[in-house]
């Protein structure tokens, strides 16, 4: 974040699409050092997740106590329900994913008329088609090569067919475990989805 001009006290908005440590093992950091004595955080911060993320936020408080709760400013923890959530110029709608029982994805409408949307973990889904109906970037994970599929996760294969499906305009794909690096990803994906496949890097942004 700081690579790219931003600190974690810019956060206003968290959206979290399930509670997998590799998915949300910075909102304790975070929390903690919105706490930091000589800046500490005065303005709202909204962390939104699936079923249960209240009762995984009150274990986090069990665990942490104070270091985690908020003096200085709103923390507002929310599970997001069915109906579409407004934030800012934002409207976010949310559905469940084939992955873990609290798992959701996400699709951001910019005021502008944008959209994307962001799977989290999920396998081969009608929810995540849904989601994704016409997006401008959709972004899937991509854990396994095709061949080394493994439940409740894509391949290159099974997410360019949820691209095509759901017609959005880009797809990005991201959470590559180390075994992708030995295979070719996109030559897996393009031949299912004819549109542009990008291949998510850290600090990479995308221009919609
Ligand atoms: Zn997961
Ligand atoms: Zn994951």
């Amino acid at each position: 974040m700081l690579q790219v001009g931003l600190t974690y006290r810019d956060l206003d908005l968290l959206l979290y699409t399930h509670i997998h440590p590799d998915h949300i093992s910075d909102l304790v950091p975070i929390l903690f050092a919105s706490k930091y004595a000589d800046q500490p955080r005065e303005k709202e911060l909204l962390c939104v997740g699936g079923p249960g993320f209240q009762s995984y936020f009150e274990k986090l408080k069990n665990l942490y106590g104070s270091w985690v709760e908020s003096q200085s400013y709103p923390l507002t923890i929310k599970e997001i329900s069915r109906k579409e959530l407004v934030y800012r110029d934002l409207r976010i709608f949310s559905k469940p994913m084939a992955h873990i029982a609290e798992s959701v994805g996400y699709r951001i409408e910019f005021k502008d008329g944008k959209s994307m949307a962001i799977s989290g973990d999920t396998d081969y889904c009608q929810n995540i088609i849904d989601l994704a109906s016409e997006v401008d970037i959709l972004v899937l994970e991509c854990s396994f090569p095709d061949g080394k599929k493994v439940e409740g996760h894509l391949t290159p294969s099974l997410a360019g067919r949820i691209a095509l499906e759901s017609q959005c305009k880009k797809l990005l794909l991201t959470h590559f475990y180390p075994i992708c690096d030995q295979s070719d990803v996109v030559s897996q994906c393009s031949p299912v989805y004819p549109g542009e496949i990008i291949l998510g890097e850290d600090l990479m942004r995308v221009v919609l």
